[in-house]
C-alpha cells in the first residue's frame, strides 16, 4: 500500500470514528431549541475528544512509525484536524448555555467551584481555553512565534485532553443518565491512558537504540559537522536505512528529539554517518557531543527518495540549498546507482559548501555549484540563486528529469517556480522541508 492509500485509510479511519458519538447519543426527546441545542452540545463535545484523542495520536511517531514509512504526511493530516476541525469543539459551549438559557460568559469564561456541578463546569473551561490558546498559536500566530514557544505553546494539548474528559462525569447530561455513553466515555479514558504509556515509552527511551560517538568533527568554521555513530554494545541497531531517510536523536533522558538525514550507512557496522549545520538550541548541544558519549537513536523515517529504485534509470536532478545536500551524498556516492544524476547545490560560499568537493569528484561536470556571495565562480560554478535560466544552461531536456528538492522554504519556492517556467509538471517533483 502506497503512503498516500495509507493516508486515505486514517482519514477514513478518523471519520469513521465520529459514528460511535451518532449512535450512542439519545436523540432530542422534542424538536425545541433547548433539546436539539443539548444533543448537539453533547454530540461536539464527544466528537471534539475523539478528534484530540487522533490528534494526540498522530503526533506519536513511535506509534505513527507503525504504519507509515514518513512522520510529513502524517503530521500533516494532525496539522489539517487541529486548524480545522477543533473550532468545531468551539461550539460546545455555545450550545450547552443556549439549551440551559444561560449566557456564554457563564458557560466558557466566568470560573465558580462553589458546588461539584460548577467544578466540572471549571474543568472544561479549562479544556476549552486552553485549546483556544494552542489553536490560536497554532492556526494564526504560527508564522510569528519562534519554534520553541510554539512547541510548548502546544504541549498544553496535553493537559487539555484530560481536563476535557475529567469534566464529563456528574455533568454532562447523556453520560449522567445513559450507561452505554458512560462506557463509551470510559473506553476514551483508556484510549487517553494507552497513548500516555506508548508515549512514556518514547521518553524513557525503551523505542529506541543506543548509539555510541565514533567520530565527530566540525567540517567548516560556519559551524557544520560530520557525527559518526555506531550501535552501542549489547544495544539493538537501528533497521537499515534506504537511501535518504533521517534518523531521529535524542541526547538524554530529558532532551528533545530531533531529526537528521544519514548520508551513509555502513552494512556491516551499523555505522551511521550524519552531517548537521548549527541553527539553534539543539544542535548548539549536538556539537558539543564527545566521542565515546551515547545517544538515543529512532527510525529511520522518510520515503523522499524511495521512488528511485535501482533498477529504473530515470535521469534525476538534485536540487540542494545548503544543508539540505545531506539527503543526496548516499544516493551520489552509490557505486551501484547508474542512472543520469545532476546535483545543483546552492550555497553562500565556498566555505559553507557542505560536503560538496566528495560529491563534486562523484559527479564531475554534472555538479553545478551556485553561490550567492562568491563574485568569481571557477569552471561548473554560478554566481546568484538557481533559476530557470541556469538550469536550462546546463539541461538540455529539463523535461525529461525528476527532480528533487531540499533547503530553505524560499529557495525550494524559487526552485519549483523555475521548473514551472522550464514546463517540467509538478508531478515530476518531489521535496522535503527540513522542519515541521
Ligand atoms: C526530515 C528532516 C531531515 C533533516 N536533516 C537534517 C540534516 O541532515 N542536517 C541538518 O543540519 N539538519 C537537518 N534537519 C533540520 C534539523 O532537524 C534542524 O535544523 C534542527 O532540528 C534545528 O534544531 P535547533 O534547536 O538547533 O534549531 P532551532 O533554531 O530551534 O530550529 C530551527 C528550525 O528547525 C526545525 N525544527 C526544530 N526542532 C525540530 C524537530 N524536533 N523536528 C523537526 N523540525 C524541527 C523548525 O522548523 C525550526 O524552526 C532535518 C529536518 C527534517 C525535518
Amino acid at each position: 500500500m502506497t503512503e498516500q492509500h495509507k493516508r486515505h485509510v486514517v482519514v477514513g479511519t478518523i471519520a469513521m470514528s465520529l459514528i460511535p458519538s451518532v449512535l450512542i447519543l439519545e436523540p432530542p426527546s422534542a424538536p425545541t431549541l433547548k433539546h436539539v441545542a443539548l444533543y448537539l452540545s453533547a454530540l461536539i463535545g464527544y466528537w471534539g475528544i475523539v478528534l484530540m484523542l487522533w490528534m494526540y495520536l498522530l503526533g506519536t511517531k513511535s506509534v505513527t512509525a507503525l504504519i507509515f514509512r514518513d512522520l510529513a504526511p502524517v503530521l500533516r493530516v494532525h496539522k489539517w484536524l487541529g486548524i480545522y476541525a477543533i473550532p468545531m469543539i468551539f461550539l460546545h459551549p455555545l450550545l450547552v448555555g443556549l439549551s440551559y438559557g444561560a449566557n456564554l460568559l457563564t458557560f466558557s469564561i466566568l470560573p465558580s467551584i462553589a458546588t461539584q456541578y460548577d467544578r466540572h463546569v471549571l474543568l472544561g473551561q479549562i479544556a476549552l481555553w486552553l485549546l483556544v490558546i494552542i489553536w490560536v498559536s497554532s492556526a494564526i500566530l504560527r508564522s510569528k512565534l519562534a519554534f520553541r514557544p510554539w512547541k510548548y505553546i502546544h504541549y498544553l494539548a496535553y493537559v487539555s485532553i484530560p481536563f476535557a474528559l475529567l469534566h464529563v462525569p456528574d455533568l454532562g447530561s447523556q453520560s449522567t443518565t445513559h450507561v452505554f455513553v458512560r462506557g463509551y466515555l470510559f473506553v476514551l479514558m483508556l484510549t487517553f491512558f494507552a497513548i500516555c504509556i506508548l508515549r512514556l515509552r518514547s521518553i524513557l527511551n525503551l523505542d529506541k537504540s543506543t548509539y555510541t560517538v565514533a567520530r565527530h568533527i566540525q567540517i567548516t568554521k560556519a559551524g557544520d559537522y560530520v557525527l559518526i555513530a555506531r550501535p552501542a554494545d549489547g544495544s539493538r541497531p537501528l533497521r537499515a536505512p534506504r537511501r535518504g531517510q533521517y534518523v531521529y536523536i535524542k541526547l538524554g533522558f530529558l532532551s528533545e528529539d530531533h531529526p537528521f538525514s544519514v548520508t551513509q550507512y555502513d552494512e556491516d557496522t551499523g555505522q551511521l554517518t550524519l552531517a548537521y549545520r548549527l541553527a539553534g538550541m539543539y544542535t548548539k548541544e549536538l556539537a558539543k557531543l564527545q566521542v565515546g558519549q551515547s545517544v538515543h537513536l529512532s527510525g529511520p523515517y522518510g520515503s523522499f527518495t524511495d521512488d528511485l529504485a535501482e533498477t529504473d534509470t530515470t535521469p534525476v536532478v538534485y536540487l540542494a540549498g545548503g544543508i539540505g545536500i545531506t539527503p543526496f551524498v548516499d544516493r551520489v556516492m552509490s557505486e551501484n546507482d547508474i542512472r543520469e544524476q545532476w546535483l545543483f547545490a546552492a550555497n553562500r560560499s565556498r566555505e559553507t559548501a557542505v560536503l560538496l568537493p566528495q560529491l563534486k569528484k562523484e559527479l564531475g561536470d554534472r555538479c553545478v555549484a551556485i553561490y550567492s556571495a562568491e563574485q568569481v565562480p571557477a569552471a561548473n560554478e554560478e554566481h546568484g540563486y538557481i533559476t530557470s535560466t541556469l538550469l536550462g544552461k546546463y539541461l538540455s531536456d529539463p523535461t525529461k528529469y525528476r527532480y528533487y528538492l531540499c533547503g530553505p522554504p524560499p529557495m525550494m519556492q524559487a526552485c519549483r517556480e523555475a521548473l514551472a517556467e522550464l514546463g517540467v509538471p509538478p508531478s515530476q517533483v518531489r521535496s522535503e522541508t527540513f522542519g515541521w
